[in-house]
Protein backbone atom coordinates (compact mmCIF):
# COMPACT_ATOMS: atom_id res chain seq x y z
CA UNK A 1 0.00 0.00 0.00
CA UNK A 2 1.14 3.51 -1.02
CA UNK A 3 1.78 6.12 1.42
CA UNK A 4 -0.63 8.44 -0.04
CA UNK A 5 -3.62 5.71 -0.15
CA UNK A 6 -2.83 4.78 3.53
CA UNK A 7 -3.65 8.59 4.37
CA UNK A 8 -6.62 8.97 2.33
CA UNK A 9 -7.85 5.59 3.85
CA UNK A 10 -7.11 7.41 7.52
CA UNK A 11 -9.06 10.41 6.01
CA UNK A 12 -12.61 8.09 5.00
CA UNK A 13 -12.30 6.80 8.37
CA UNK A 14 -12.20 9.94 10.23
CA UNK A 15 -14.91 11.57 7.94
CA UNK A 16 -17.95 11.24 10.70
CA UNK A 17 -18.15 12.73 13.92
CA UNK A 18 -20.60 11.28 16.66
CA UNK A 19 -19.07 12.77 19.72
CA UNK A 20 -17.31 15.74 18.51
CA UNK A 21 -14.68 17.29 21.22
CA UNK A 22 -15.43 20.37 23.26
CA UNK A 23 -13.35 22.82 20.68
CA UNK A 24 -15.43 21.46 17.50
CA UNK A 25 -18.57 22.15 19.59
CA UNK A 26 -18.16 25.68 20.67
CA UNK A 27 -16.19 26.74 16.92
CA UNK A 28 -19.41 24.73 15.37
CA UNK A 29 -18.70 25.15 12.08
CA UNK A 30 -21.18 22.88 10.23
CA UNK A 31 -18.81 20.22 8.50
CA UNK A 32 -15.55 20.90 10.28
CA UNK A 33 -13.52 19.83 13.35
CA UNK A 34 -11.37 21.21 15.09
CA UNK A 35 -7.82 19.45 15.28
CA UNK A 36 -5.63 21.94 17.27
CA UNK A 37 -5.94 25.38 19.06
CA UNK A 38 -3.39 27.76 19.69
CA UNK A 39 -3.05 31.10 21.84
CA UNK A 40 -0.55 33.43 20.16
CA UNK A 41 0.71 36.94 20.87
CA UNK A 42 -1.92 39.69 22.53
CA UNK A 43 -4.65 36.48 23.20
CA UNK A 44 -5.22 36.12 19.29
CA UNK A 45 -6.00 32.08 19.22
CA UNK A 46 -5.67 30.63 15.91
CA UNK A 47 -7.66 27.73 14.82
CA UNK A 48 -6.67 24.53 12.79
CA UNK A 49 -9.59 22.76 11.01
CA UNK A 50 -10.12 19.82 8.76
CA UNK A 51 -13.81 18.86 7.16
CA UNK A 52 -15.60 16.06 8.06
CA UNK A 53 -17.62 15.62 5.08
CA UNK A 54 -17.12 13.29 1.60
CA UNK A 55 -16.16 15.83 -1.00
CA UNK A 56 -17.15 15.02 -4.82
CA UNK A 57 -14.78 15.73 -8.08
CA UNK A 58 -16.31 18.79 -9.78
CA UNK A 59 -15.46 17.48 -12.84
CA UNK A 60 -17.46 13.95 -12.41
CA UNK A 61 -19.15 14.10 -9.23
CA UNK A 62 -17.10 10.79 -8.51
CA UNK A 63 -16.30 11.20 -4.38
CA UNK A 64 -12.85 11.22 -3.35
CA UNK A 65 -11.40 8.32 -1.37
CA UNK A 66 -7.66 8.74 -1.95
CA UNK A 67 -5.85 11.42 -0.21
CA UNK A 68 -3.30 12.80 -3.18
CA UNK A 69 -1.85 15.75 -0.39
CA UNK A 70 -2.97 18.46 2.16
CA UNK A 71 -2.60 21.82 2.54
CA UNK A 72 -3.14 24.72 5.01
CA UNK A 73 -5.73 27.37 3.82
CA UNK A 74 -6.46 30.57 5.71
CA UNK A 75 -9.98 31.27 6.24
CA UNK A 76 -11.66 34.19 6.99
CA UNK A 77 -14.69 33.52 9.70
CA UNK A 78 -16.71 35.10 12.16
CA UNK A 79 -15.44 35.93 15.53
CA UNK A 80 -16.09 32.63 18.13
CA UNK A 81 -15.89 34.60 21.38
CA UNK A 82 -13.44 37.01 19.91
CA UNK A 83 -10.94 37.26 16.69
CA UNK A 84 -10.05 33.67 15.64
CA UNK A 85 -7.35 33.01 12.99
CA UNK A 86 -8.45 30.11 10.98
CA UNK A 87 -6.13 27.53 9.13
CA UNK A 88 -8.43 24.63 7.05
CA UNK A 89 -6.20 21.76 6.19
CA UNK A 90 -7.76 21.16 3.24
CA UNK A 91 -7.64 17.77 1.44
CA UNK A 92 -6.81 17.35 -1.69
CA UNK A 93 -8.41 13.65 -3.68
CA UNK A 94 -7.31 11.16 -6.58
CA UNK A 95 -10.23 11.27 -9.04
CA UNK A 96 -10.60 7.55 -9.56
CA UNK A 97 -13.17 8.07 -12.43
CA UNK A 98 -10.92 7.27 -15.34
CA UNK A 99 -12.96 9.08 -17.76
CA UNK A 100 -12.56 12.07 -16.03
CA UNK A 101 -9.98 14.68 -17.30
CA UNK A 102 -9.48 16.07 -13.76
CA UNK A 103 -6.58 13.76 -12.34
CA UNK A 104 -7.11 15.34 -8.60
CA UNK A 105 -9.30 18.33 -7.11
CA UNK A 106 -9.33 19.77 -3.50
CA UNK A 107 -12.69 19.12 -0.95
CA UNK A 108 -14.99 21.99 -0.79
CA UNK A 109 -17.70 22.30 1.41
CA UNK A 110 -20.97 23.97 1.89
CA UNK A 111 -19.24 26.55 4.78
CA UNK A 112 -16.29 27.13 2.22
CA UNK A 113 -17.25 26.26 -1.36
CA UNK A 114 -14.30 26.07 -4.54
CA UNK A 115 -12.13 28.82 -4.31
CA UNK A 116 -13.89 30.80 -1.36
CA UNK A 117 -11.50 32.52 1.10
CA UNK A 118 -13.93 33.03 3.86
CA UNK A 119 -17.02 31.13 5.41
CA UNK A 120 -20.38 31.52 4.22
CA UNK A 121 -21.23 32.27 8.01
CA UNK A 122 -19.42 35.37 7.28
CA UNK A 123 -21.10 36.80 4.32
CA UNK A 124 -24.17 36.47 6.44
CA UNK A 125 -22.96 38.31 8.94
CA UNK A 126 -21.95 40.80 7.14
CA UNK A 127 -25.20 41.26 5.13
CA UNK A 128 -27.11 41.11 8.29
CA UNK A 129 -25.01 43.56 9.66
CA UNK A 130 -25.89 45.79 5.99
CA UNK A 131 -29.51 44.95 5.82
CA UNK A 132 -30.42 43.99 9.46
CA UNK A 133 -28.58 46.70 11.29
CA UNK A 134 -28.78 49.47 8.51
CA UNK A 135 -25.10 49.92 8.85
CA UNK A 136 -23.13 51.38 6.02
CA UNK A 137 -21.06 48.76 4.39
CA UNK A 138 -17.69 50.34 5.30
CA UNK A 139 -18.96 50.49 9.24
CA UNK A 140 -19.95 46.82 8.95
CA UNK A 141 -16.08 45.98 7.67
CA UNK A 142 -14.38 47.93 10.01
CA UNK A 143 -16.82 46.26 12.84
CA UNK A 144 -15.83 42.65 11.49
CA UNK A 145 -11.95 43.54 10.77
CA UNK A 146 -12.48 42.62 6.77
CA UNK A 147 -11.98 44.37 3.70
CA UNK A 148 -14.61 46.58 1.56
CA UNK A 149 -14.47 44.46 -0.99
CA UNK A 150 -15.48 41.11 1.20
CA UNK A 151 -18.83 42.99 2.48
CA UNK A 152 -19.56 44.14 -1.21
CA UNK A 153 -19.21 40.58 -2.21
CA UNK A 154 -21.55 39.09 -0.19
CA UNK A 155 -24.20 42.31 -0.73
CA UNK A 156 -23.69 41.02 -4.35
CA UNK A 157 -23.76 37.20 -3.79
CA UNK A 158 -27.01 37.87 -1.61
CA UNK A 159 -28.32 40.25 -4.27
CA UNK A 160 -27.96 37.50 -6.85
CA UNK A 161 -29.44 34.73 -5.24
CA UNK A 162 -33.17 36.11 -5.12
CA UNK A 163 -34.95 33.76 -6.85
CA UNK A 164 -36.63 36.47 -9.03
CA UNK A 165 -36.56 39.88 -8.46
CA UNK A 166 -39.24 40.93 -11.01
CA UNK A 167 -42.13 38.64 -8.66
CA UNK A 168 -41.55 40.62 -5.54
CA UNK A 169 -43.73 43.80 -5.05
CA UNK A 170 -41.77 46.37 -3.09
CA UNK A 171 -43.93 48.98 -2.09
CA UNK A 172 -40.68 51.40 -0.83
CA UNK A 173 -37.38 51.29 -2.23
CA UNK A 174 -34.35 52.67 -0.48
CA UNK A 175 -30.85 53.02 -1.68
CA UNK A 176 -27.07 52.56 0.28
CA UNK A 177 -24.36 54.50 -0.92
CA UNK A 178 -20.67 52.90 -1.30
CA UNK A 179 -17.53 54.26 -1.71
CA UNK A 180 -15.13 51.25 -2.14
CA UNK A 181 -12.37 52.44 -3.45
CA UNK A 182 -10.83 55.62 -5.02
CA UNK A 183 -11.77 56.49 -8.43
CA UNK A 184 -9.38 54.78 -10.89
CA UNK A 185 -8.68 55.75 -14.62
CA UNK A 186 -8.08 52.70 -17.29
CA UNK A 187 -7.29 53.43 -20.83
CA UNK A 188 -9.29 51.79 -23.03
CA UNK A 189 -7.76 49.39 -25.49
CA UNK A 190 -10.07 49.48 -28.32
CA UNK A 191 -10.83 53.52 -28.71
CA UNK A 192 -7.58 54.38 -26.48
CA UNK A 193 -9.27 56.76 -24.34
CA UNK A 194 -9.05 57.19 -20.12
CA UNK A 195 -12.31 55.72 -19.26
CA UNK A 196 -13.12 56.98 -15.57
CA UNK A 197 -13.96 54.12 -13.24
CA UNK A 198 -16.52 54.87 -11.21
CA UNK A 199 -15.75 54.11 -7.03
CA UNK A 200 -19.42 54.09 -6.25
CA UNK A 201 -21.73 51.29 -5.94
CA UNK A 202 -25.14 51.90 -4.67
CA UNK A 203 -27.35 49.01 -3.14
CA UNK A 204 -31.20 48.64 -3.82
CA UNK A 205 -32.99 47.27 -0.60
CA UNK A 206 -36.67 46.83 0.03
CA UNK A 207 -37.37 49.63 2.50
CA UNK A 208 -40.12 47.05 4.30
CA UNK A 209 -37.91 43.72 4.75
CA UNK A 210 -34.43 44.89 4.58
CA UNK A 211 -34.09 42.61 1.28
CA UNK A 212 -31.60 43.58 -1.12
CA UNK A 213 -33.08 43.80 -4.74
CA UNK A 214 -30.40 44.72 -6.33
CA UNK A 215 -26.65 46.37 -7.07
CA UNK A 216 -25.71 49.06 -9.57
CA UNK A 217 -23.08 50.97 -10.51
CA UNK A 218 -22.27 54.74 -9.30
CA UNK A 219 -24.12 56.98 -6.97
CA UNK A 220 -26.19 58.58 -8.92
CA UNK A 221 -29.87 58.08 -9.72
CA UNK A 222 -28.95 56.95 -13.60
CA UNK A 223 -27.87 53.60 -12.58
CA UNK A 224 -30.67 53.04 -10.29
CA UNK A 225 -33.25 54.29 -12.97
CA UNK A 226 -31.20 52.09 -15.54
CA UNK A 227 -31.84 49.29 -12.78
CA UNK A 228 -35.61 50.24 -12.00
CA UNK A 229 -36.64 50.47 -16.14
CA UNK A 230 -35.63 46.83 -16.27
CA UNK A 231 -38.25 45.71 -13.53
CA UNK A 232 -41.90 44.67 -14.41
CA UNK A 233 -44.24 47.32 -15.05
CA UNK A 234 -45.90 46.67 -12.35
CA UNK A 235 -43.15 47.99 -10.05
CA UNK A 236 -43.58 51.33 -11.55
CA UNK A 237 -47.12 51.74 -11.28
CA UNK A 238 -47.55 50.21 -8.04
CA UNK A 239 -44.70 53.47 -6.97
CA UNK A 240 -46.11 56.54 -5.95
CA UNK A 241 -44.18 58.43 -8.56
CA UNK A 242 -42.68 60.81 -6.63
CA UNK A 243 -38.99 61.12 -5.54
CA UNK A 244 -39.29 59.92 -2.10
CA UNK A 245 -39.36 56.16 -3.55
CA UNK A 246 -35.89 56.18 -3.70
CA UNK A 247 -34.87 57.19 0.03
CA UNK A 248 -31.81 57.01 1.39
CA UNK A 249 -31.26 55.13 4.00
CA UNK A 250 -30.55 56.79 7.61
CA UNK A 251 -26.92 56.76 8.85
CA UNK A 252 -25.17 56.63 5.39
CA UNK A 253 -23.32 59.53 3.82
ZN1 LIG B 1 -13.49 13.38 -11.76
Amino acid sequence: MTHSSMTGLRALNELTLVHPDAATTIFNLEDYSVLETQILDYGRRRILIESTVESGCPGCGVIGARCHSRRVQGVRDIPVAGPVEVLWRKRRYFCDETLCERKTFFEATVEVPARARSTRRLHGALVDAVISSGRAATETAIAHGVSWWLVQKALTMAATKLPNVDLLRPRMLGIDEHRFRSVRFFKNTETNAWQRIEPWMTTIVDLDTGQILGVVDGRDHAGVGAWLIKRPLEWRLGFKSSPSILQRRSGKR
